[in-house]
């Protein structure tokens, strides 16, 4: 099996105190000597390749912590997956783990495409396996540059259980942690510090590496139909070109979270409706709720939500074309409309996002507002929001 190694950045291929990232080169420099005779010996018949082509702009190593990651940099991994589509059978994508569960959700729609009605039309037909950790893979010695293994971190055992987890042949993009592996747009970052750094609250593991690699049965995608798999060039060539279209535009269509919190308000004013409004002039077109609980948000007015200030700034914006969705702030769960307190939301156009992740939300929402202008799509705002409100990968329960 022809594995790619792709190093975006993080901790893994930090060193230093501040931690920075390695220059691209030298860390799989390292990783050739002091890993690959371990993955020689363990995993024989997989051929590793380090790719260190894939550079961010703005960064003098090439590679970012992953909490300077834009939109478009999640296309420029995509379009390095789809370019090197059939040079490997799997990926290995090392990443930071602060903004994973970004990636994770951005990744699989952006290596697919989907007609109006949300059937699948280019699909992932090989592992894209994100991996990352919580200590640096390598220590530096701060006189002599030399690398050496860094025995105390967890770096070593994710690598090698992306390695394992790739060798399934599961065909979707995946985070693998701390022995686990999760459906990349599931994932949470829920602590700062231990090697179980991620959970998916709403979705259990896809696998887990004990004496033995084991997928949950049923519970990945299934792999795709030959007419829509990527491995069929012109499906993939398809992709690309909906890629590049939306690598090129997705800054115009700015998407972010907006959390409830407590704040004051009044007869006809309050902070967060002014935030709203601000929100809209600065040309966000769409809103992640992150509601309290089951989907409660504060209107402004408890008794008569529409003549609330927060209700009338997403009714404003919701007018001009802003797409509000309601997602909670809460770990576990969905949201629904079992309160007055979020009832309302409804009526100013806010969709439900199920149990979707705001991550998930965010990136999926700003992937398709901007694909719906790729002349092989033409999507209108009430197919965006009937697309957003679908589970396309698996990134929401039905
Ligand atoms: N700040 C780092 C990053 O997200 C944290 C990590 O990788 O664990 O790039």
């Amino acid at each position: 099996m022809r594995l790619c190694v792709i190093n975006t950045g993080g901790t893994i291929g930090c060193t230093g105190s501040p931690l920075a990232p390695l220059p691209a080169a030298k860390f799989a420099d390292a990783c050739r000597s002091m890993l690959d005779p371990v993955i020689a010996q363990q995993f024989p018949g997989v051929q590793i390749t380090y790719r260190t082509d894939l550079t961010f702009p703005g960064s003098r190593s090439g590679t970012l912590d992953s909490t300077n990651l834009q939109p478009a940099d999640w296309c420029r991994m995509a379009g390095y997956i789809l370019k090197h589509y059939a040079e490997c059978d799997g990926w290995i994508v090392l990443h930071g783990t602060d903004t994973m569960e970004f990636t994770g959700a951005a990744l699989p729609f952006l290596l697919s495409s989907f007609s109006k009605d949300g059937a699948v039309t280019a699909a992932l037909s090989k592992p894209v396996i994100l991996t990352g950790s919580q200590l640096p893979m390598f220590r530096e010695d701060s006189k002599t540059r030399q690398l050496s293994l860094n025995s105390n971190s967890d770096a070593v055992q994710n690598f090698y259980g992306a390695v394992a987890a790739a060798q399934t042949g599961i065909p979707e993009v995946c985070l693998y942690f701390d022995g686990r592996l999760y459906r990349g747009s599931r994932i949470r970052k829920t602590s700062t510090a231990r090697p179980d750094a991620f959970s998916s609250p709403n979705f259990p593991p896809l696998g887990e590496y004990g004496t033995q690699f084991t997928i949950a049965p049923g519970r990945a995608l299934p792999p795709p139909a030959d007419r829509v798999s990527l491995d069929n060039p012109s499906v993939r060539n398809n992709a690309i070109a909906q890629l590049d279209y939306i690598a090129a535009h997705i800054n115009n269509y700015p998407v972010m979270p907006f959390s409830a919190f407590p704040a004051w308000y009044g007869a006809n004013s309050g902070l967060i409706a002014a935030l709203i409004d601000a929100c809209v002039a600065q040309g966000v077109k769409g809103l992640i709720l992150q509601s309290y609980g089951a989907g409660n948000f504060p209107s402004g007015n408890p008794d008569d939500p529409a003549q609330g200030a927060a209700y009338q700034a997403l009714a404003r914006a919701n007018v001009n074309g802003v797409v509000i969705v309601n997602c909670t702030q809460v770990l576990e769960g969905a949201v629904g409309s079992d309160y007055a307190a979020g009832a309302w939301l409804p009526a100013v156009g806010a969709l439900g996002s199920a149990d979707m992740t705001p991550s998930a939300s965010l990136a999926k929402l700003m992937i398709l507002l901007t694909a719906a202008g790729y002349s092989g799509n033409q999507w209108n705002a009430a197919e965006v929001k009937t697309l957003f409100q679908r589970n396309l990968l698996g990134e929401m329960s039905e």
